[in-house]
């Protein structure tokens, strides 16, 4: 990265709407207050600031009320628990979100607003202040994570099944979201898709329906 691409960085802030309202819920456990604490910020992974802003190419999130979860697809599955070499993994993503095409898909920024890394660590990826570019017609509203990895070909770790858990929870939590409204990228998708991967995919429905299922026990 270039010292001139360093220096557009401004936006060494933490995700502060989700921040502020997670802050007040007195129903934070001591596992979320933790994780909230430990989330990368974005500038963890990129110094570079969304592109294209007044161009259009950012609209606001506003009040989220649903979440949607994605592997990143690629086709040699990541499977590196480190750091350093996931936020370059991050970084190529952002990349490849925001070049133009054909090379790129020409966004204004990377698409997801959050990602769960092979060694269950939460990053910042797009600011909560904009919507993302994950569910193409569906992103109003949307909280889009992606699990790192290709879950057609391997399965998750129990680590990032975990994080994937409480962090979403995390965000149930926050912005009083069901379970009921936490998807998998292929059940909003207008075209067929296997995201988030079919091992992951099997994981969440068994997931989502216990928590679905507590929820109805409580
Ligand atoms: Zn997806």
């Amino acid at each position: 990265m270039s010292g001139a691409e360093a220096s557009q960085n401004s936006d060494r802030r933490l995700p502060s709407r989700m921040f502020a309202q997670v802050d007040s819920a007195a129903a934070l456990g001591e596992s979320q207050r933790q994780m909230l604490e430990a989330i990368l910020p974005r500038h963890a992974f990129t110094l570079m600031m969304p592109m294209g802003a007044d161009a259009g190419g950012l609209r606001p999130l506003h009040q989220p009320f649903r979440i949607t979860i994605h592997h990143d697809g690629l086709p040699t599955p990541w499977t590196n628990p480190n750091e350093r070499a996931t936020a370059v993994y991050l970084e190529r993503i952002r990349q490849f979100h925001v070049q133009p095409p054909p090379e790129g898909r020409g966004w204004a920024d990377i698409g997801y607003h959050f990602a769960v890394d092979v060694a269950g660590r939460v990053w910042q990826l797009r600011s909560l202040e904009w919507q993302g570019a994950h569910v193409k017609g569906a992103n109003e509203g949307n909280i889009g994570i992606v699990a790192l990895g290709n879950f057609d070909l391997t399965a998750p770790s129990a680590q990032q099944l975990s994080s994937l858990e409480l962090f979403t929870d995390l965000l149930c939590c926050g912005y009083h979201i069901g379970w009921n409204n936490v998807y998998m990228h292929g059940e909003l998708a207008a075209n067929a898709t296997s995201c988030p991967g079919t091992y992951l995919a099997d994981c969440l429905r068994q997931l989502r329906a216990r928590r679905l299922a507590d929820t109805a026990n409580a």
